[in-house]
């Protein structure tokens, strides 16, 4: 069976344009307002010695609404069936409140995490990657998703924990 790996973190991080990269598709849709992914999103990986199930997922907030909540869900239902965690989080804006408690959460979980820095293009990597030191996390995977930055790396990585 191929591992399954899951896309988490808050809304608008980038997720979705990360998934797209990765599975070479559009079919995540992609929004620079948050919480237009609800519903989990199944897609293929499929590079040389890189080959595993990909999982995009609406963010988790800390909201109380019904959309959060079932934003909620969807990331629960795809962390459980994950081999491997792909802990997204904006580099431009910094580390966030909602960054700690999904940080805690999956801690809580005991799941496999690798953190991914995304929106980093122009940024220095070892200064952004210390701001989220406090999550505290494995050395972070610096990326930009719309420039592909760090992708070929992020790739490997995960084929080493899968
Ligand atoms: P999601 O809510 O986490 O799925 O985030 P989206 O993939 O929908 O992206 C949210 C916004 O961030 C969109 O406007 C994207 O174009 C933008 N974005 C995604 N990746 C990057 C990146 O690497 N750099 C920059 N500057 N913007 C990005
Ligand atoms: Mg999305």
């Amino acid at each position: 069976m191929k591992p399954v790996v899951a896309l988490v973190g808050s809304p608008n991080v980038g997720k979705s344009t990360l998934f797209n990269r990765l599975t070479r598709t559009r079919n995540a849709l992609v929004a620079d307002y948050a919480g237009l992914t609800r519903d989990r999103i199944y897609g293929n990986v499929d590079e040389e010695n890189c080959r595993f199930i990909l999982i995009d997922t609406g963010g988790l907030t800390e909201q109380t609404d019904n959309m959060a909540e079932l934003m909620r869900k969807q990331a629960r239902l795809a962390i459980d069936s994950a081999d491997l965690i792909l802990f997204v989080v904006d580099g431009r804006a910094g580390m966030s409140a909602a960054d700690q408690s999904i940080a805690s959460m999956l801690r809580q979980d005991g799941k496999d995490v690798l953190l991914v820095i995304n929106k980093t293009e122009g940024e220095h990597r070892d200064i952004v990657a210390a701001e989220f030191f406090a999550l505290g996390l494995d050395t972070p995977q610096v990326i930009s998703a719309t420039q592909g930055r760090g992708i070929s790396e992020l790739l490997q990585r995960i084929s080493s924990k899968i």
